[in-house]
């Protein structure tokens, strides 16, 4: 099923995004951590494509797994900057053939120092667009940042970039995690005035350790509210506690976005079932489930 026709049913629902293994040896237990996610009945689950193409194969090996086993839409991340048009159009017919319709495509980081990398993409817009002319059919996703991507000269350039790849056909658009909701109000009324009209996907991640939020930050550079900060210090050094207090704390941002108008909440459960368990517990009468 298409993201685009799940996106028209204005019920309350929740995604959640696992990410495939990097080695053989630990692939039978993220696959199962993906199982048991699938079987929560989420709305749809998206799969993460390495940058690099280190973890392709998986990627679709779990995406397929998931859709045949539970029935569960899957969207298959893609990445094209260090790639070439050659593996990117067997990516493509891979994914097709596996019958996965809906396709996240992404630029993907620019790895350090790959002096050598293949330069046939510079931007996701490309991917969108060749996606687009493949008449795949293929429903299509796309990133945005509330708190603007990283490497973009300014807010107004970021938003204008984003209109192309909107314009090159995409159907959707997930967020970038965010930590209070206010950015993503402010970012979504940025996009509307732009002219972006398709849906927005807010991306929430539920922190449930103290290492985890430094890899978040330098991830996403996002901003951390006292509210949050708060609750780190307080709890950070406890770890049941943390966990505790860190689906709290998405559990409340998922339900001030649902009160705020938004029918589908992305969660970056990072192949955690427990964690999207507590969260679908937590919401259990909001969801009607
Ligand atoms: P783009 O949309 O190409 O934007 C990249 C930068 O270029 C931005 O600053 C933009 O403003 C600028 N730009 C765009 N077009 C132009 C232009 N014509 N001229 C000048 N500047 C331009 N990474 C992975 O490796 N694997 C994943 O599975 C993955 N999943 C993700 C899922 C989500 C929801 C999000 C938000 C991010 C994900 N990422 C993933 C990270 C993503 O690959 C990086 O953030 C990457 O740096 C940017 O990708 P993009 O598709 O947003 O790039």
């Amino acid at each position: 099923m298409k993201i685009s026709e799940i996106l028209k049913n204005k019920s309350l629902s929740l995604s959640f995004e696992v990410f495939p293994p990097k080695t053989d040896s630990s692939f039978e237990s993220i696959k199962a951590a993906t199982e048991e996610i699938a079987s929560l009945s989420p709305s749809f689950m998206s799969v993460t494509y390495g940058a690099g193409g280190g973890t392709s194969r998986y990627t679709l090996e779990i995406a397929k797994n998931i859709k045949e086993k539970y029935s569960v839409p899957t969207l298959a991340h893609l990445t094209c900057v260090s790639s070439t048009r050659e593996t990117v159009r067997q990516r493509i017919a891979d994914i097709r053939d596996a019958g996965i319709e809906n396709i996240m495509a992404l630029r993907g980081d620019i790895p350090d120092g790959a002096s050598d990398m293949p330069r046939d993409y510079r931007y996701a817009v490309e991917l969108i667009r060749e996606l687009r002319a493949s008449g795949d059919g293929f429903c299509i996703g796309g990133a945005c940042y509330p708190e603007v991507h990283p490497e973009s000269v300014s807010e107004e350039q970021d938003i204008i970039h984003l209109r192309e790849k909107v314009d090159a056909g995409l159907d959707f658009l997930t967020t970038q995690m965010f930590f209070d909701n206010d950015l993503f109000y402010g970012f979504l009324e940025r996009a509307r005035d732009a002219g972006i009209n398709i849906p927005v996907i807010p991306g929430v991640m539920p922190i449930t350790s103290a290492n985890q939020i430094e890899r978040a930050i330098t991830l996403s550079g996002s901003y951390m509210p006292r509210r949050f900060l708060a609750l780190v210090d307080k709890f950070g050094s406890d770890p049941a506690a943390m966990k505790q207090a860190g689906i709290a704390y998405a559990t409340d941002q998922i339900i001030d976005l649902f009160a705020s108008g938004v029918t589908n909440v992305h969660v970056y459960s990072m192949n955690k079932p427990d964690v999207a368990r507590a969260i679908l517990h937590n919401l259990s009468d909001i969801l009607g489930k």
